[in-house]
C-alpha cells in the first residue's frame, strides 16, 4: 500500500521558488510576499470499539472477541500503520508536530471492564495506543462496589489510572451521565423545545463533572469529547470551547482529513468494528489510499 497522504494548497510559485525545491509546509518569503503556502491534509482512519467477550454467543455489533482485537492490532502494525490519539492530532494541527506515517486512531467507548481485563494487556504487548472514553458515572459506581467483572461491569477509576499511567491510554470525555436516549436525555443533544442557555448549562454541568472525575483519577484534563451515540447539537460547540477541548468525535462512518485548521479536529468520523469480518477484510477497504484521498 502506498503512502496515504494527500496535499492541497495555494501555490503562487515563482520560477525562483520552484527552482529552490520547496518542501511541504515551508513558507518562503521574497520581500514581504508569501510565495508558498501549503496546507497538508492527512487522512485519519478512526475505529470504534466498545466491549470484548470470549463468549462468541455474546459477540455482535458492539462486542468482539479479544483475539480479534489482537489480530486487528497485528494487521495494522504489519501494514505500517501508526497508532495516534487525540493529543497527537491536536499537536499536529496546532503545534506543527508531525504525525507518524499512516495514522490510525483506535477508540474504545464506555469503559467496560473487559477493556482492562482483555485489551490493556494487548495494548501493552504491542505498544498500541488507544483513546479510552469511559462513562464517568459508571466508573464512580464500580469504584464504590468494586464488583469488577469482564462480562458485565465497567472499570473503576484505579483501572483507568493504571491504563493512563502506562502512557498508552488517552482518557477522554464520554459524559458523566448523558449516555442515555429517553425523554430527558438524548446523549449530548439539545432536547426539543429546550432553551439554548438551559441546554448549555445542563451540558456543561455534566461534561465538567466527567472532566473533573477524569482529572482526579489521572491528573490530566481531557481534551476531547467523544459524543455518546454521536448525538450532539450545534449549540454544544460553545460548551466544548469553554471546556478547552480541541477534539470532538462522532459515530458517523468514514475517514477524516486532519489539517492545520482547528475545524478538522471536530466531529472526527469513525468506523464501527463489529464482529464478523477478519482483520484484513475489515481494514483493507477503509484504509485504501484511493478511497481515503476522495474523502
Ligand atoms: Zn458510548
Amino acid at each position: 500500500m502506498s503512502i496515504i497522504r494527500a496535499r492541497r494548497g495555494i501555490f503562487i510559485v515563482t520560477a525562483i521558488a520552484a527552482a529552490a525545491g520547496l518542501t511541504a509546509g515551508l513558507l518562503l518569503r521574497t520581500g514581504s510576499t508569501a510565495v508558498f503556502n501549503e496546507e497538508e491534509q492527512i487522512p485519519l482512519v478512526a475505529v470504534m470499539y466498545h466491549s470484548f467477550s470470549k463468549d462468541m454467543s455474546k459477540c455482535g455489533d458492539y462486542v468482539i472477541p479479544p483475539e480479534l482485537f489482537e489480530n486487528d492490532i497485528k494487521y495494522l502494525i504489519a501494514e505500517g500503520f501508526s497508532f495516534v490519539d487525540t493529543r497527537d492530532i491536536t499537536d499536529y494541527c496546532k503545534n506543527d508536530t508531525p504525525l507518524p506515517p499512516k495514522p490510525v486512531m483506535i477508540t474504545i467507548d464506555d469503559g467496560h471492564y473487559s477493556v482492562y481485563e482483555y485489551i490493556f494487556p494487548i495494548m501493552k504487548k504491542y505498544k498500541a495506543k488507544a483513546v479510552i472514553a469511559p462513562i464517568a458515572v459508571e466508573c464512580d459506581r464500580y469504584s464504590e462496589s468494586m464488583e469488577l467483572n469482564p462480562s458485565y461491569s465497567n472499570m473503576c477509576w484505579d483501572n483507568i489510572k493504571e491504563m493512563y499511567d502506562s502512557g498508552l491510554a488517552d482518557i477522554q470525555n464520554h459524559s458523566y451521565d448523558m449516555h442515555h436516549i429517553n425523554s430527558r436525555v438524548r446523549g449530548c443533544a439539545k432536547l426539543r423545545g429546550e432553551a439554548t442557555e438551559q441546554y448549555r448549562t445542563r451540558l456543561y454541568a455534566d461534561l465538567k463533572k466527567a472532566d473533573d472525575a477524569i482529572f482526579n483519577a489521572t491528573g490530566a484534563r481531557p481534551i476531547a469529547m467523544i459524543y455518546p451515540f454521536g448525538l450532539t447539537s450545534k449549540e454544544a460547540r460553545e460548551v466544548i470551547d469553554r471546556l478547552g477541548y480541541t477534539v470532538t468525535v462522532s459515530c458517523t462512518e468514514g475517514a477524516s482529513m486532519i489539517t492545520r485548521e482547528e475545524k478538522s479536529l471536530h466531529m472526527i468520523k469513525r468506523y464501527n468494528r463489529a464482529y464478523g469480518k477478519g482483520s484484513e477484510t475489515f481494514f483493507r477497504p477503509i484504509t485504501e489510499t484511493d478511497r481515503l484521498s476522495e474523502q
